[in-house]
């Protein structure tokens, strides 16, 4: 089945923090939707790989994704080459779908930025038939957009998410392991935020959520203007 959207993200629980009301949104809309991790996020300071596989597992419960893939690229090295775009442009040209949504490529985390350079890449090498297997259509997707990291960025637009925002908290909530402390010196704070995953998370949505005028929101990236067919309206 063709996709509305894919989203690509780092780390098994990154689509849900970063993206998860939209993905909630699409799905109350019965659109498909799909997520492809690069990792399984086996080198997460918190949680075993099997911990993180079975939260996978609740996730996709309350998601509901029509497809969600891991590329098992290795956690805390992901890196640009060759071999991660062409997989994940055939993965893409697979899918078809109509919107790619990853990481910013500038952010804090070498496996995000990395992600995104990745997703970047792959979207325009999807649409080259002559990189494309035997049998394969080329077909890139209409746009790339990215969710925003830690670096201070101005959203394209933002994204209302109110109605499912508590189905949100409930979803990355699944992610036990990365919102418990695990051992003294780890308080459950991120060491340079100084509030938990749940707390920096409801800032976000809050703050983007007021520059439009709603509650909470998503803010998602477009690098370069959009096309507008309304001159007024938009
Ligand atoms: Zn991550």
């Amino acid at each position: 089945m063709k996709l509305d959207v894919l989203i690509v993200a780092a780390h098994p629980d990154d689509a849900e923090i970063s993206a998860g009301g939209i993905l909630l949104t699409l799905r109350d809309a019965g659109r498909p939707y799909g997520i492809v991790d690069l990792t399984r996020g086996e080198m997460g300071t918190r949680g075993t790989a099997d911990d993180r596989a079975r939260e996978v597992a609740a996730a996709n419960a309350i998601l509901r994704p029509t497809v969600r893939e891991n590329l098992g690229l290795p956690d805390g090295r992901v890196a640009v080459t060759v071999e991660a775009r062409e997989r994940l442009a055939a993965l893409i040209r697979r899918h078809q779908p109509e919107v790619v949504i990853a990481h910013h490529v500038d952010d804090l985390h070498p496996d995000h930025a990395a992600c995104g350079q990745i997703a970047r890449e792959a979207w325009y090498l999807s649409g080259l038939q002559r990189l494309a297997a035997p049998g394969e259509t080329a077909r890139r997707p209409k746009r790339i957009y990215h969710f925003l990291g830690h670096v201070p960025t101005e959203p394209t637009f933002v994204v209302d998410i109110g109605r499912v925002w508590e189905d949100k908290v409930k979803l990355v909530r699944c992610y036990a392991s990365q919102l418990q402390p695990d051992g003294a010196q780890d308080k459950g704070q991120h060491f340079l935020f100084g509030a938990d995953v749940l707390q920096r998370m409801e800032t976000r949505a809050r703050f983007f959520g007021e520059r439009i005028g709603v509650r909470y929101g998503e803010g998602l990236l477009h690098k370069g203007p959009l096309p507008c067919m309304d001159p007024i309206l938009g």
